[in-house]
């Protein structure tokens, strides 16, 4: 791949491409001003100002990752400062410690927080709900799909959104450390592109 077209107006973002809702990403990020490109190899993340890590399931995702020996370039890439953006099972490999993980999972980890798998439960596995999402001016609709929460969060990490309504009010759904972001729902499904905005605006400014 050449790096020709990666411009600090139009940064190139890779798509983590092992599993998961990779399409919609792409289609996000191109709305929002990125070249964006999938990733399955290490050769391809080297060549990636910034990733996406799409919703999925992040065992799976865990197992594959390792799989296709992206397991350690992507720590190494993430904790050298690469920045990167997850949503949902996304937000979970991002996460430095996971509640109720299966006994083996792993995380990238980058953000120092504790996150829950499948935190809202059965009866309200999946919901829709309009919130407030710092920096945006008007509220976002989230879509949650067997999503997790945000349990607790290091000094260094901003909460950007929580849950506003219902038995789970107040749970923290959306944050960001540094050049990393991460959400519980999925912009990406919802046709607003403003996260993902968001978080090309960060990529440009970390260059
Ligand atoms: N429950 C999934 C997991 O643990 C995440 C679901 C999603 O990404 N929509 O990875």
């Amino acid at each position: 791949m050449s790096g020709a077209t990666t411009s600090p107006a139009r940064p190139t973002i890779g798509v983590l491409a092992v599993q998961g809702d990779v399409r919609e990403h792409l289609a996000a990020l191109g709305e929002a001003g990125a070249r964006a490109v999938t990733v399955r190899r290490p050769s391809e993340l080297e060549a990636v100002d910034a990733l996406v890590i799409p919703g999925g399931e992040s065992t799976t995702m865990d197992k594959l990752v390792r799989a296709f020996e992206l397991y350690e370039p992507l720590r190494k890439r993430i904790a050298d400062g690469m920045p990167a953006y997850g949503s949902c099972a996304g937000m979970i490999m991002l996460a430095d410690r996971i509640a109720d993980a299966r006994p083996d999972q792993q995380t990238l980890g980058g953000i120092d927080m504790t996150v829950r798998r499948n935190a809202f439960g059965r009866q309200v596995d999946s919901f829709e709900e309009d919130i407030h999402f710092t920096g945006l001016a008007s509220t976002v609709r989230a879509v949650f799909i067997r999503a997790p929460w945000v349990e607790e969060t290091g000094d260094g990490v901003e909460v950007l959104a929580r849950v506003e309504e219902g038995p789970a009010a107040g749970r923290i759904v959306a944050v960001r450390q540094g050049a990393l972001l991460a959400t519980s729902f999925h912009p990406e499904v919802s046709g607003d592109h403003r996260v993902h905005a968001e978080f090309v605006e960060i990529v440009r400014t970390h260059q």
